[in-house]
């Protein structure tokens, strides 16, 4: 069985997939993280983002591996485990960028079909829904305010020790929605045959009840 989540940045797909992939043994595949690793390539290699050649080479030279440890999603650069290193701010902002680019979205696209292909997953993304896997058996579209994602957001940081500041974080909340929606290729739409959820005025659990109620 194939379970598509899509939505924007902060609406608590990535929390809520996990619960639902060990409440009923799927594997959960967060394609952001794939997208995010390319962008820590693209900076680390200082590969000039707005030089579609230049972003080219760079997938020429990208290899990217998932792997499951204790049936938690680990991804590999060239090799390298890079699954803290791309939670970076900065790298989530470099990855909606990079997204933008055709070379960027094909070198994932099998990937992500391959994973759905063997196995049962929850696939949380942008494109799930509309592009990657259009046969998934339930479709979610999963968003909440723009001020629920940012303040929740705002806690974590909180709540890590830092000195975040709210309206910057909102700010950035809705440049990314704008990109992420409005480019040519594969934008962050709800699917036709997707079910709604906003998870503004809705706690973790009942989201997560929600969606095994409609598994
Ligand atoms: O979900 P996450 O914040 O990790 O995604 C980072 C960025 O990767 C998104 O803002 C989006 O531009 C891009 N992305 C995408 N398609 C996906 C998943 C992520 O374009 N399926």
């Amino acid at each position: 069985m194939n379970i598509a989540i899509d939505g924007p940045a902060g609406a608590g797909k990535s929390t809520i997939a996990k619960l639902v992939a060990d409440k009923k043994g799927f594997i959960y595949v967060d394609t952001g993280a794939m997208y995010r690793s390319i962008a820590l390539y693209i900076i680390e290699n200082n590969v000039d983002s707005d030089n579609d050649d230049a972003v080219k080479t760079a997938c020429d030279n990208i290899d990217i591996k998932i792997k499951y440890v204790d049936k938690v999603q680990h991804i590999y650069l060239n090799d390298e485990d890079v699954s803290t290193a791309i939670r970076r701010e900065e790298v989530g902002n470099m990855a909606s960028k990079v997204a933008t680019k055709k070379v960027v979205r094909d070198k994932l696209l099998n990937l992500q079909r391959e994973l759905a292909a063997s196995n049962d997953v929850i696939m949380d993304g942008r494109d799930i829904g509309t592009f990657v896997l259009p046969n998934a058996e339930l479709k979610i579209y999963l968003t909440a305010s723009v001020y629920t994602r940012a303040k929740r957001r705002y806690d974590q940081l909180i709540e890590k020790g830092e000195e975040p500041n709210l309206e910057k974080i909102e700010e950035d909340i809705e440049k990314r929605d704008y990109q992420d929606m409005h480019r040519d290729i594969a934008p962050l739409k709800q699917a036709d045959d997707a079910v709604l959820l906003d998870s503004s005025d809705m706690s973790i659990e009942e989201v997560v009840d929600k969606i095994i109620s409609l598994i």
